[in-house]
């Protein structure tokens, strides 16, 4: 017998969590950091839906925050069982969690010196570097294909998911007492097959009950969008106004991608010395362990490597790690090509870089990544003008492009591929990870494929003996 409940990322993109109860076991699929309104996001981070002491274990897809976050958090208030998932998963959430505690507590510094100026009650931190420690410590790292019991006569199997360095499918096979099983599969994060660096999504057979993430569920990506002639026509751009284009980009996943395409364009001879600069100590770290582990390149990437070439590595390329060199960009002159943390702009480097750069029409910001309602990203992809930056107002006078098909999710066309490869014995499909209108899309997909019984759950709901 298994039992759903859906946590968080129902009806949302944000705060992945899901509650599996099989023969007894309870497994957390999940336990990421809800991110949005900071008072929201601060309220909901620290409710944690399930008391961790009752929990089993943690199945973890990918090391993305919104999926891993709020690990530690289980950890400050006693959790003890296992958490599985992939040795670079593991490796990227080593570097991760330590970057989103020394965040917090950064962040809470200065919220509590406001509060204690104002007299009022200081905020305790969501969880702290020891936290991290312990939860790291909890890791078992298991690679792709391999079964491993979890106990009860439930086991796991991790399938490539093509997403992120690390990134799988969850295979969960419950023994039952008539002697049969049954397969949950869920989907974590799925990403675009084709793109850089990693090996698309495996199709694994004979689950009877999905969870399917939706991000894009009811949209396809520019299919004949030409990824690096695009870029290379920005870099042509900032060389003839000798301005900056900056790329705001997650340091896991889309800032490797982006500098693959930039190797590429080098390698081919199309793209002219040009100054990059990684500006995030956390993309230095993504990329040596993205470096580390070559057992999750495609053939491609692999081939790069076997001629002697470092795929995310070109002249001109500099990793920036303090907060010093960051700022000795501002006096520099164009062009320079600036790729900055975070993605949808909610914090980190790249809110400096923007104070700087948005007034002026030469510069152009490069959106290349999903952007959540109620972000600064999206304000900037909507084209808000004044933009509010830091407490501080600026004119949005720069030029925004968007290069969709740098998005590590799947788009309809990758689900609808992914979901009929799959879907053999299904006879439950769940849609989670997506905005409402994308996990409607997701199950008016399924039942489109021939499974009737597909539902958005929302957050808290719960669904026994599925
Ligand atoms: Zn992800």
């Amino acid at each position: 017998m298994i039992n759903l409940t859906f946590l968080g990322a129902a009806q949302t993109t944000t705060g992945s969590m899901h509650l599996v109860e099989a023969n007894g076991l309870r497994i957390l699929l999940e336990c990421g950091l809800f991110q949005g309104h900071r008072k929201e996001a601060f309220e909901k981070n620290r409710q944690l839906p399930v008391d961790p002491a009752t929990l089993d274990a943690v199945v973890l897809s990918h090391a993305h925050i919104d999926h891993s976050g709020n690990l530690p958090t289980l950890a400050r208030h006693g959790f003890k069982g296992k958490v599985y998932a992939t040795p670079a998963t593991y490796d990227l959430c080593d570097i991760m969690l330590r970057d989103s505690a020394f965040i917090q507590m950064h962040d809470l510094e200065i919220v509590n010196k406001k509060r204690a100026q104002q007299g009022k009650h200081l905020f305790e931190p969501l969880y702290e570097q020891q936290d991290v420690e312990k939860i790291l410590s909890r890791f078992e790292p298991e690679p792709l294909k391999r079964q491993v019991d979890l106990g009860s006569g439930v086991s796991l199997v991790f399938h490539n998911a093509g997403h992120i360095l690390g990134s799988a499918l969850v295979q969960l096979d419950v023994k039952r007492n008539n002697g049969t099983s049954r397969r949950l599969l869920f989907s974590g994060d799925l990403g675009q097959p084709d793109q850089p660096i990693l090996r698309d999504y495996d199709f694994p057979q004979g689950a009877q009950v999905l969870i399917v993430e939706s991000t894009y569920a009811d949209r396809n990506h520019p299919s004949e969008e030409d990824v690096k002639g695009r870029l290379k026509g920005f870099i042509d751009d900032i060389h003839q106004l000798k301005s900056k284009l900056v790329i705001p980009a997650f340091s896991v996943g889309r800032t490797q991608q982006i500098l693959y395409h930039l190797n590429r364009l080098t390698e081919a001879g199309r793209m002219k010395p040009t100054p990059v600069y990684v500006d995030s100590p956390l993309s230095l770290k993504a990329t040596k362990v993205y470096t580390k582990h070559r057992e999750c390149y495609d053939d491609d990437a692999s081939d790069i490597l076997r001629q002697g070439i470092d795929p995310m590595k070109f002249p001109g390329l500099q990793f920036l790690e303090t907060p010093d060199q960051s700022k000795a960009l501002n006096d520099l002159p164009g062009p320079m090509i600036i790729i900055a943390a975070s993605g949808m702009c909610e914090g980190g480097r790249v809110l400096h870089h923007l104070q700087r750069c948005v007034g002026d029409p030469r510069n152009i910001i490069l959106i290349v990544g999903f952007q959540a309602e109620n972000t600064l990203g999206r304000r900037i992809v909507d084209r808000v003008s004044p933009l509010r930056i830091l407490g501080d107002e600026f004119d949005l006078n720069a030029r925004v492009h968007t290069i969709n098909a740098l998005s590590a999710h799947a788009d309809r066309t990758a689900l609808t591929r992914w979901l009929d490869g799959v879907k053999g014995s299904l006879e439950r499909v769940f849609a989670v990870h997506g905005e409402p209108e994308r996990v409607e899309a997701m199950t008016a997909l399924a039942k489109e494929r021939g499974i009737a019984n597909a539902v958005a759950p929302v957050v808290g709901q719960k669904f026994e003996n599925v």
